[in-house]
Order: C-alpha cells, then sequence, then structure tokens
C-alpha cells in the first residue's frame, strides 16, 4: 500500500489546456494508486468565471478515459474548489488564502502546498511576490513551486525570472518541470549506465565514436504558430530537452542516486560543453532548417499565426563537442524538428569499430558492423544492441543482429505518465527530476551563442520539405567527419516480431 501524502494543490491556469490534458489525470492517477486520498485538496484558479460544480465536470471530461467506477470519480473531484480571478488582482489572493486555510484545516493537509504555476512565465514573479505578501507561504508545512517551460527566452531573461521567483521561494522549493526528465527511458539512461560493467568500462572517449540524439515530430506548429514563430526548434527543444538528455549522457557517476548528487554530476557536464563563441563556429557546427510544403501540408510561413516572412528554423541539427578528459573528441550529434518523416525520439550511442577486422568485407552480403546502443524514449520504449555474429552455415560471413528489449504496449500504457512521476517527486520532496537553476543557466549561456550568430546571419537557414528527416546540411554535418545519421524503421521492424 502506498503512503498517502498530505497536501494543497493550487493550479494557477486550471482552465488550460495542460491543466486539462495533463494534471487531473495525473492527479486521479495518484489518487487511485493511493499517494493522495483523504488529505489532499485541489483549489484551481484561472479568469474564467467557473462554478464548482463546471470545474467537476472539466475534470470528469478530462478522466473520461480513464474513470472506471462513477463513484470514485465523484469522491475525487469533491475535493477539487475553484475560484475565478485575474492573477495580477491583489484581492485575489486574500481570497485565495481565505480558502486555502479553510481547505487545510477541513482536509488536514498540515499545511504543506503544492503551487502549480500552468499558464505564461510573464505572471511568475508577480504571482510568488503575491503568495507571500498574503502568507499563502505557510510556515508550518511544505512550500514547493513547480513551473512550466519556457524559463526564459535567454539567459538575461531567464536570470530575470529566476530573481523574480527567488524573492519569495528559495531554490529547494522550486520544481523546474521539464517532462522529458519524467520519461520512463529517460530515467533509465543512469540505470544502464551505471549497473552494466559492460557499458559503463567502455563510457567513454576510448570506446564510443560518436553518440546520437533525435527528438523528430511529424506535426507542424499547428495552432501554436504565435508562440513558435518567436522561439524555434532551438529554443523550444534544444535547451532543455537536448541538452538534459546529453547531461545525462555525459555526467560523471553520482556520489548517489540523492537528487542534489545527480544535479551536481549534470551541472559540471553541462559546464563542459564547448560554447561556440564565434559566429564562424556555429555556422560550422549548427544547421538550422525551415519546413516547406510538402505531402500535401502547408510550408511553415504559410501556416496560421505565423510571419510570412518569419526565418524562424522549425529544425536544428548540432554537433556539440565535450571538453573533458572522458569525451574529448567524441561528438555528440543532435537534431530535433516539426514535419519530419517519423515521430520518435532516440539516441544512439555507436562504438567504435574492432582495431582489426579478421571477416570478409569483399563478395559478402554483410560485414561487420561498430556496435550500436540504441536508447528508444518514444514511441518504442526500450533498448536495442547492434551486434556481430556469424551467418548460420559454412563460411565466415556476417550478420549484423540486433538484441532488444522493447517494451510493450500493456507495459506502457500501466507504466505512469511523465507528469504523474513528476507530480509524486514534487510531493515526496525529490529534486532529482527538475532542473535546477544553475542547469537551466548553463544551458542558456551554451544556447545564446547560437542564437545570437544565428540573428546575424540570415544566410545559413536551410529549407526541407515536409515529410523529410531535414535539410540535406543535417547530413553534411555528419558526412564531413566520416559519420552518417543511423536511421532504421524501428516501428516497422519490432512490430514484425
Ligand atoms: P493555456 O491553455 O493558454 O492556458 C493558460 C491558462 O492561464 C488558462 O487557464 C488561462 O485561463 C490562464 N490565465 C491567463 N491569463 C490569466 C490571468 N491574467 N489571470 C489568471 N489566469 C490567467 O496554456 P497551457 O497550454 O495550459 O500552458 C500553460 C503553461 O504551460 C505555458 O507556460 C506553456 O508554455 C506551458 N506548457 C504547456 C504544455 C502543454 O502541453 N499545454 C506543455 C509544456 C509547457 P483564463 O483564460 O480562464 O484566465
Amino acid at each position: 500500500m502506498n503512503t498517502e501524502i498530505s497536501a494543497l494543490f493550487t493550479i494557477f491556469g486550471a482552465t488550460g489546456d495542460l491543466a486539462h490534458r495533463k494534471l487531473y489525470p495525473s492527479l486521479y492517477h495518484l489518487y487511485k494508486k493511493g499517494f493522495i486520498k483523504n488529505n489532499f485538496a485541489v483549489i484551481g484558479t484561472a479568469r474564467r468565471e467557473w462554478s464548482n460544480d463546471y470545474f467537476h465536470e472539466v475534470i470528469a471530461d478530462s478522466l473520461k478515459d480513464v474513470v472506471e467506477n462513477e463513484e470514485e470519480l465523484k469522491a475525487f473531484t469533491s475535493h477539487f474548489y475553484y475560484i475565478s480571478h485575474n492573477v495580477k488582482d491583489a484581492d485575489h489572493y486574500v481570497e485565495l488564502k481565505k480558502l486555502s486555510d479553510q481547505l487545510d484545516e477541513k482536509y488536514q493537509t498540515n499545511g504543506n502546498r503544492i503551487f502549480y504555476l500552468a499558464m505564461a512565465p510573464q505572471f511568475f514573479g508577480t504571482i510568488g511576490d503575491m503568495l507571500k505578501a498574503n502568507h499563502l507561504i505557510t510556515e508550518n508545512g511544505f512550500n514547493r513551486l513547480i513551473i512550466e517551460k519556457p524559463f526564459g527566452h535567454d539567459l538575461k531573461s531567464a536570470t530575470e525570472l529566476n530573481e523574480q521567483l527567488t524573492r519569495s521561494f528559495s531554490e529547494d522549493q522550486i520544481y523546474r518541470i521539464d517532462h522529458y526528465l519524467g520519461k520512463e527511458m529517460i530515467q533509465n539512461i543512469s540505470a544502464v549506465r551505471f549497473s552494466n560493467m559492460i557499458f559503463e568500462a567502455l563510457w567513454n572517449n576510448k570506446y564510443i565514436d560518436n553518440v546520437q540524439i533525435t527528438l523528430s515530430e511529424t506535426v507542424g506548429v499547428e495552432d501554436r504558430g504565435d508562440y513558435y514563430d518567436h522561439t524555434g526548434a532551438l529554443r523550444d527543444m534544444v535547451q532543455n530537452h537536448i541538452l538534459q538528455i546529453v547531461a545525462l549522457l555525459v555526467m560523471e557517476p553520482p556520489l548517489s542516486l540523492n537528487g542534489n548528487d545527480i544535479r551536481n554530476e549534470k551541472i559540471k557536464a553541462l559546464r563542459s560543453l564547448r560554447l561556440y563563441e564565434n559566429e564562424k563556429d556555429v555556422i560550422n557546427n549548427f544547421v538550422r532548417g525551415q519546413y516547406t510544403a510538402g505531402n500535401d501540408q502547408a510550408g511553415y510561413t504559410d501556416e496560421p499565426k505565423v510571419n510570412p516572412e518569419s526565418s524562424t528554423e522549425t529544425f536544428v541539427a548540432g554537433k556539440i563537442m565535450v571538453d573533458n578528459f572522458r569525451w574529448a573528441g567524441v561528438p555528440f550529434y543532435v537534431r530535433t524538428g516539426k514535419r519530419m518523416s517519423q515521430k520518435d525520439t532516440y539516441i544512439h550511442i555507436q562504438f567504435k569499430h574492432v582495431s582489426m577486422n579478421l571477416f570478409p568485407t569483399e563478395g559478402v552480403e554483410e560485414v561487420a558492423q561498430p556496435n550500436i546502443l540504441t536508447i528508444h524514449i518514444s514511441p518504442l520504449e526500450g533498448f536495442s544492441l547492434r551486434l556481430n555474429t556469424k551467418r548460420v552455415g559454412q563460411g565466415t560471413e556476417m550478420k549484423n543482429i540486433r538484441m532488444h528489449q522493447i517494451l510493450d504496449e500493456q507495459t506502457v500504457s500501466n507504466s505512469p505518465e511523465a507528469y504523474e512521476r513528476l507530480l509524486l517527486d514534487c510531493l515526496n520532496g525529490d529534486p532529482t527530476n527538475f532542473t535546477h537553476w544553475k542547469e537551466v543557466e548553463q544551458s542558456w549561456r551554451f544556447i545564446d551563442f547560437i542564437r545570437n550568430a544565428w540573428d546575424q546571419d540570415e544566410e545559413h537557414i536551410y529549407e526541407y520539405a515536409s515529410g523529410t528527416m531535414g535539410p540535406k546540411e543535417s547530413y553534411d554535418l555528419l558526412h564531413q567527419d566520416g559519420f552518417d545519421w543511423i536511421e532504421f524503421n524501428w516501428s516497422t521492424k519490432y512490430k514484425k516480431k
């Protein structure tokens, strides 16, 4: 039986998309599992004038695919309360405090409070100040603030945002969500690295040739054109998700699995990334692209709410170098984009080839190939390892095989979703899978050099047709080092098994 944790949640932006799609279902799963049960309440707040009853209907709607028992649903939604207000209005917080204190008493939440800011970052500073000024931050329990990406637009704005937040909350009370860190296979990276001698012993520049990280989407910007056109793929995906993955792959073994030990190692890892301080280095090592029409789909500049003259990148490929003893000389190639041919997230660790190949390389169908460890993050979840064996029969011809462990659909659907894991971590006061300010700071430092160089250069932005894996220049980036993007139709291959 799971131990119940008492807390009062206040969700700012309770009428929004994130709350509906992610937060209510995650809270429900935690409720079903007994992590929250009797001693919890949720206050939802936003400007829309909703009644408690209507709020309950909205939550029920968000849970329609997961609820099995109406009685249980009613019991769950009875813990939810709604108040309508503008977060900029000081009176709001007086009312919020009154309701919070009542619910603290009614549900015996022991002064434990989680404030979830599911709204635009421009409001974070005001909300933090108002929570503090109006004594919504309690003395007797824990107080935790969860915030969503984007954390700033560049280092300067991120620093300002952090200064605003730290006026009211200390670093150890701030939980910055990067939902990739809540994914099963991202959490599995450390398990595979640090508990298998065959990998940890080889996890360095003596044995690893290159690392490739791909986060590809098939969708375009959909209805987020205005947000995306001011953001672009570099800020939207590389600054956070991709650099977090790089940090987990690169970091030294932590002293323990304690959150601060891991985050300290990640900070050091991010500090060891080479900064491309001049424009030429950026142009040589980072490629940006923009999708054009293809596959009966509009080009980026024809999308709604996008500037028809826009030079915002919808694709990035980059070569990241890690200047430390373990990784010197090993390129980490990363790429992400919209309207690519497959929706897929995976990491390839390509090992060096054996120093001498004894097996035939001519007149045969297959030759020995470098080993590749692949971490499949989504939609497939699992690992695969490319090995060389002898083809069955006479002779010494090679056969490349892939050993794999791919989670089946049922295991995946039963495993907690990222937001559920992260909410539970926050309830437990475990910061491991949230980004520390120093990680955010260092990531922006890295990204700003690229962004600033691109802002001076209108020339090097390449088109790619919708439904492809990005511009030709992305392939050239690897070809110049003698590598190639490793592409493999994973879904079809594994489904056949
Ligand atoms: P959204 O659907 O636009 O919701 C914004 C929420 O803020 C609404 O509930 C809105 O409610 C409320 N709001 C806006 N101005 C307000 C004000 N002055 N006072 C009180 N409430 C106000 O946005 P979202 O998609 O849920 O995203 C929320 C945050 O999470 C954003 O920072 C976004 O970047 C981030 N995020 C979202 C997702 C996602 O999957 N949706 C994923 C990652 C990160 P009213 O209009 O009723 O006031």
